[in-house]
């Protein structure tokens, strides 16, 4: 389920966000670049697209050939911005008929784009993209020779942004990122002395975007704030989007020392109303994200909670008529037991998960209201 309404609060205050620095940059704002990947962060790739369109919008982001295809088939036209690097050729003629915008960061990548824009005798748009540091796609900040000679053979390419990601902006030390934006600087000045078009610049991710105004450029790629599920604190007043919805399918009553879930991970202490809903991990229930996992210690707390969950799901609730319920026993693959002995609970009463739509199977209708 995805509200509307928050969902346009989000935009707005990103939008809000943006506008802050639009006018140091010879009066160009930043421009906002929506990233849809993984199903639109699972609100629907083309409905979550269409959304954003309609809410002022204008450029997207994907990291699949699949995606920006379907984008194109389902008749969106804004611009699209693929993030991955790719020297398929069969993939970079695809996106190129399609007007989708290319990213190159390696001379195979170059290689395959200056045949393809040949063979369909077609100017290619692209960016290029800059690994500073996070060992993904990219021409790698310490190999500038080698950048420089692949971009000086681009033939029929117009080279219309130039970019790079962060590998640790949520943490809450920024010397890697300052580290990674300053490799990304130097290397777009090596290009411009190369008389390499550079096209607008960009680095930040969404935690990034909200945490270093420093290093906004150009413009930024903003994918999570709009779900107002970030991996830092959400300061920003930015609200929480989509969440799980089932019903409850069924109600019994179990005695005391009754077992309940696969390993008799839980047992009644008393007799028990327990109400099963059709929705367990295949679905995305119980899914952790955002974990901090860069401190031993913290790894070491989450293995530890992992592990109890595991018996217990110590701390998972379902709402149930807007009331808290404990799961009871291990979660299921498609199944959950809970508790909900003295409550005035019915068969087909709503039972909500509050978990991020990104891990929600894709094959779950995805409802805006
Ligand atoms: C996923 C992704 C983003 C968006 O990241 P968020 O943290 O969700 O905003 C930006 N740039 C690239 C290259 C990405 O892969």
């Amino acid at each position: 389920m995805i509200n509307k309404e928050d969902l346009k609060h989000n935009i707005k205050i990103i939008k809000k966000i943006a506008d802050e620095n639009g006018r140091n940059d010879n009066h160009k704002g930043l421009q906002i670049i929506a990233v849809v990947k993984g199903n639109g962060y699972g609100l629907g790739l083309v409905e979550y697209s269409r959304f954003l369109i309609d809410n002022g919008i204008n450029f997207l982001a994907v990291a699949t050939t699949e995606e920006a295809l379907r984008l194109r088939k389902s008749g969106i036209t804004t611009k699209i911005l693929m993030l991955s690097c790719t020297s398929i050729e069969k993939e970079v003629q695809e996106l190129v008929e399609n007007n989708i915008i290319i990213s190159l960061g390696s001379k195979e990548d170059v290689d395959i784009a200056n045949s393809v824009a040949k063979k369909l005798n077609k100017k290619i748009e692209a960016h290029i993209k800059i690994d500073s540091g996070f060992g993904r796609y990219g021409f790698c900040y310490n190999e500038k020779e080698k950048m420089v000679q692949a971009l000086m053979s681009l033939q029929n390419i117009n080279i219309s942004g130039t970019f790079s990601h962060f590998s640790l902006a949520f943490y809450e030390k920024d010397k890697y990122s300052k580290q990674q934006f300053d490799r990304f600087i130097d290397c777009v000045e090596v290009l411009k002395e190369n008389n390499i078009e550079t096209g607008i610049l960009h680095i930040c991710n969404s935690s990034a975007f909200l945490k270093y105004k420093e290093m906004r450029l150009n413009a930024v790629r903003v994918g999570s704030a709009f779900l107002g599920r970030l991996a830092i604190p959400n300061i920003y007043g930015l609200k929480k989007i989509g969440y799980l919805k089932s019903n409850v399918s069924e109600i019994k009553y179990l005695g005391k020392g009754y077992n309940i879930g696969y390993s008799n991970s839980y047992t009644t202490k008393e007799e028990t109303k327990i109400a099963l809903i059709p929705c367990g991990y295949a679905d995305g229930f119980n899914v952790i994200v955002d974990r901090d996992m860069f401190r031993k210690r913290d790894r070491l707390r989450y293995i530890v909670r992992d592990i109890k969950d595991y018996f217990k799901n110590k701390n998972l609730y379902v709402e149930i008529n807007g009331e808290k319920c404990k799961v009871l026993g291990r979660i299921g693959m498609f199944h959950v037991s809970c508790d909900i002995t003295g409550k005035n609970i019915k068969v087909k009463d709503e039972a909500i998960f509050n978990v991020s739509p990104m891990y929600v199977d894709s094959s779950i209708r995805r409802e805006y209201r």
